[in-house]
């Protein structure tokens, strides 16, 4: 019989989250203060952050202990498997071998609760009583929700508007699990009810959440604030993926030539990435390539501008460098709800300017059809933000046939796309088109970064 899965045994999590920190070339420059536009140190970050994740988000270790109750809950889903994708191989007739590492099998659906675990188990130590986060889609907060009902803290999420309708199943997931939540922009926060002011109908962003709840926990003595995505801790935890897919690769007998994931703030992709660019880094694997995928209607790597810029619209964040198209772009209403942030991990971002890591970017049209086969053959429906991953694997897979050459691809499926069925829909029905985000507006919106 063929090995199709390679399953790990609670034994062989990693107990180890591994730090790129510590063997890039060049470290990213140190977040800003937004108002006195001077390096933040960790008592800046006190009111939002709980030290431990603090020093982490600053730490040159290479390699940083995960604590044990952090494992014991990984064991609920973790090691996730990795797949040998036969039968898309056999139905691309690529002579290249897929590999996808799965992060759908998590409670919420995706990589996401690989950090919100950690955050909220720092955040319970500290002796913190609630946590308030923004949502997209509604995979991070749905993340947060669970990690917050497993450590007895509440949990205050900002969903983005116009998910907040489309996504009704998300909101009642987070509610089963015990948070609250509020469409962005909300009455509850100064910064919602000024967004509201500028524009009574708005459809809300994944900046303005952030907003909104940042300002929530930073008016809140026993509230913090957890991120999702972008920052170098969250990066970190993620770290998991990439060092078990090495391990099942290793059972394998293989080793890949690319291994890919989608970007939107570049968690999923730290995390399945950076341990194979830590082999990369040290020199031993030196023509490992890894591509970040991203919406041709948020193009942040591939047509952003590499410089510092607020993680927020309301600038109210600490500034950072990364590749950004403008703290107050608004980008178009596609279905990867999880890929249309504005920035990027300072971690990815520097990488990308070092021309480390490639990235490029995909039509959504494109990364459905590539979804639909993906379903039609190895069965699992993938997240829309996913499957702009897949596409890409799958252009490889053809290109390794074009060239009639021999390569191995893996990709990371961050999550499945159970309740992402409307897009599905909509795909079949012919109502979705692809958006590239025009220059102009790319243009309009950098002209309103901060001048450092
Ligand atoms: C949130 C999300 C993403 C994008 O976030 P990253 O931080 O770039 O990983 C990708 N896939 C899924 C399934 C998500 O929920």
């Amino acid at each position: 019989m063929r090995q199709t899965k390679i399953i790990l045994s609670d034994k062989e999590i990693p107990t180890k989250w591994y730090n790129i920190m510590a063997d890039m070339p060049n470290k990213p420059k140190p977040p800003l203060h937004p108002g006195t536009k001077q390096p933040v140190g960790p008592d800046d970050l006190k009111p939002i952050f709980p030290m431990d994740l603090i020093l982490q988000e600053v730490s040159q270790e290479r390699w940083i202990d995960i604590p044990e109750e952090v494992l014991d809950i990984y064991t609920l889903w973790r090691p996730s498997p990795l797949f040998r994708a036969h039968r898309l191989e056999k139905a691309l007739g690529t002579p290249a071998k897929i590999y996808y590492k799965y992060e759908g099998v998590s409670p919420a659906g995706s990589h996401k609760p690989n950090t919100a675990i950690p955050q909220a188990f720092y955040n319970k130590k500290a002796g913190i009583k609630r946590i308030s986060t923004e949502t997209g889609a509604g995979q991070w907060g749905s993340s947060m929700a669970l990690a917050g009902k497993l450590f007895g803290l509440d949990v205050t999420v900002y969903m983005v508007k116009v998910s907040f309708g489309q996504k009704p199943y998300r909101r009642m997931m987070m509610e089963t699990w015990g948070a609250t939540v509020h469409a962005s922009p909300s009455t509850v926060t100064n910064a919602g009810r000024k967004f509201l002011e500028l524009d009574p109908n708005s459809t809300g962003s994944l900046g303005i959440a952030i907003s909104e709840a940042v300002e929530d926990a930073a008016t809140h003595d026993d509230t913090n604030y957890a991120l999702g995505s972008v920052l170098n801790h969250v990066c970190l935890h993620q770290t998991v993926i990439g060092q078990e897919a090495k391990k099942q690769l290793e059972i394998a007998g293989d080793y890949p030539d690319v291994v890919i994931a989608c970007c939107g703030g570049g968690s999923n992709f730290a995390g399945i990435a950076f341990p194979f660019l830590h082999d990369k880094l040290s020199g031993k694997k030196k023509d490992l390539r890894a591509i970040a995928v991203e919406p041709t209607s948020c193009p942040t790597l591939t047509k952003g501008e590499f410089c510092y810029d607020f993680g927020d619209v309301a600038g109210m964040t600490p500034l950072m460098t990364m590749y950004t198209l403008g703290h107050d772009f608004m980008p178009s209403g596609i279905h990867a709800g999880g890929l249309r942030y504005h920035g990027d991990s300072p971690l990815v971002s520097q990488l990308y300017h070092d021309k480390i890591i490639e990235a490029r970017a995909y039509g959504q049209t494109k990364c459905f059809e590539a979804a639909v086969l993906f379903a039609g053959t190895e069965s699992i429906i993938p997240a829309p933000e996913s499957s702009h991953a897949l596409r890409a694997a799958i252009d490889e897979a053809l290109r390794a046939k074009e060239e009639g050459k021999q390569k191995t691809i893996l990709f990371n499926l961050s999550g499945h796309g159970y309740l992402d069925l409307q897009a599905y829909a909509d795909y079949r029905e012919g109502k979705l088109f692809d958006h590239e985000h025009p220059e102009e507006d790319i243009r309009k919106a950098l002209e309103n970064l901060p001048k450092i």
